[in-house]
């Protein structure tokens, strides 16, 4: 009798060992994006490249290219098994016909399918919270010369882009996109535009420094550089991601510099690129400067050309290599030889790299006595670290 009883009791914490570990199942199952709506709609992937395709007509390898951030929003990782299978259905080339940018985590997961031969770009975005679905579509003509051609058609994108038709992602997908349909957008600037997630002049132009680097301080094996992005714009993203110098791993310092500070120094300063050679034993640092005015001159935009055009336009005349020796576009502000204590030094917060290297009056800069009669070189305007 006794030991009927225990026999009883232990079925029942089988039983119950089981139907515990089956919630646990279900919960955890529940919580996977594209698992939950399991049942509903067994593959969002497809679902997107079917409405695309529906759009612009065919998605092939000659006249596609889809920018997307799938694997950037949360979670959205779990799509890109799916996402790869269509793509990769449709005869597309990771090279020719693709661009996965990087977004942050609270973006929403977008698509954008652009076909050359129309100029129609079809942008989705899809929500997989809940239930998976495609959450917003539309379908737009992107193609730069019909748009930018008549004060009207003008008009008509500024208007779209007032209403983020793209949901604020215009000028990136068309600039991506045209760009790209011209044939001559250099992959490895590609590369750099992941993680930049838009092409505008600024990466161009750090595009145009870093070949610039290499071509005159080759990165051959133990070189490595270390940036000083001072002062920082887009062309930052372009070292990170050509150079490998990241932020984490000491590859890039950046800080902004006044107008009079950039006065100062003069040539339109880029930043400082150290040169470390380890065969050689030498370290330089190399001051680059970067003349804008030049770009702004050459590209045929016009002073009232909205950004979209202007940019795209110095977006075009910086991706011609044959521009790229222009006279004063990259300028050699000066090379000196460094030891490693001024290199640390240049890194300290509080110092300005252009200061240890002689080129910014450093009494003048780190008088914080606040008495104003101290400028920038020609005497007049704020102090870096005072208030005008
Ligand atoms: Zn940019």
């Amino acid at each position: 009798m006794i030991g009927k009883g225990v026999i009883d009791l232990e079925r029942i914490n089988v039983k119950f060992i089981c139907l515990l570990l089956l919630t646990a199942l279900s919960f955890s199952l529940g919580a996977m994006p594209g698992m939950a709506a399991e049942g509903s709609n067994l593959n969002l992937m497809a679902e997107v490249f079917t409405a695309a395709e529906a759009n612009p007509g065919s998605i092939g390898p000659e006249e596609t290219l889809i920018i997307t951030d799938i694997g950037s929003p949360a979670e959205s990782y779990a799509f890109l098994d799916d996402f790869y299978s269509e793509f990769y259905d449709r005869d597309l080339l990771y090279t020719q016909n693709l661009l996965v940018v990087q977004n942050a985590r609270n973006s929403p997961l977008w698509f954008a399918f652009f076909d050359k031969s129309s100029g129609n770009c079809t942008y989705i975005e899809v929500s997989y919270e809940n239930e998976s679905e495609i959450s917003y579509q539309v379908t737009e003509n992107i193609d730069f010369d019909k748009l930018s051609k008549t004060p009207k058609s003008r008009a008509a994108w500024n208007e779209k882009v007032n209403s983020t038709v793209f949901n604020g992602r215009e000028f990136a997908i068309l600039t991506i996109s045209n760009g790209w349909a011209t044939g001559k957008l250099d992959y490895e600037l590609m590369q750099c535009l992941e993680l930049h997630n838009h092409f505008c002049p600024g990466v161009s132009s750090g595009f145009i420094l870093a070949n610039w680097m290499e071509e005159n301080y080759p990165l051959e094996a133990n070189v490595s550089y270390t940036v000083f992005s001072c002062p920082n714009w887009c062309k930052e993203d372009v070292f990170v991601k050509r150079w490998d110098a990241t932020p984490g791993k000491g590859g890039v310092w950046m800080s902004a510099l006044t107008d009079d500070e950039k006065e100062a120094i003069g040539n339109s300063p880029a930043g400082i690129f150290v040169v470390a050679d380890k065969n050689a034993g030498t370290r330089k640092a190399v001051v680059l400067g970067f003349d804008f005015n030049i770009v702004n001159a050459e590209c045929g935009a016009k002073a009232n050309d909205p950004a979209w055009i202007s940019k795209y336009l110095a977006d075009l005349w910086l991706m011609d290599r044959e521009n790229w020796d222009t006279e004063g576009l990259v300028s050699v502000i000066s090379v000196t030889d460094i030891d490693e204590a001024t290199l640390n030094e240049m890194k300290q917060a509080g110092n300005n790299p252009y200061e240890v290297l002689g080129l910014l009056d450093s009494e003048e800069n780190t008088n914080l006595s606040g008495n104003g009669a101290h400028g920038i070189g020609n005497g007049n305007g704020p102090k870096a670290g005072q208030k005008a």
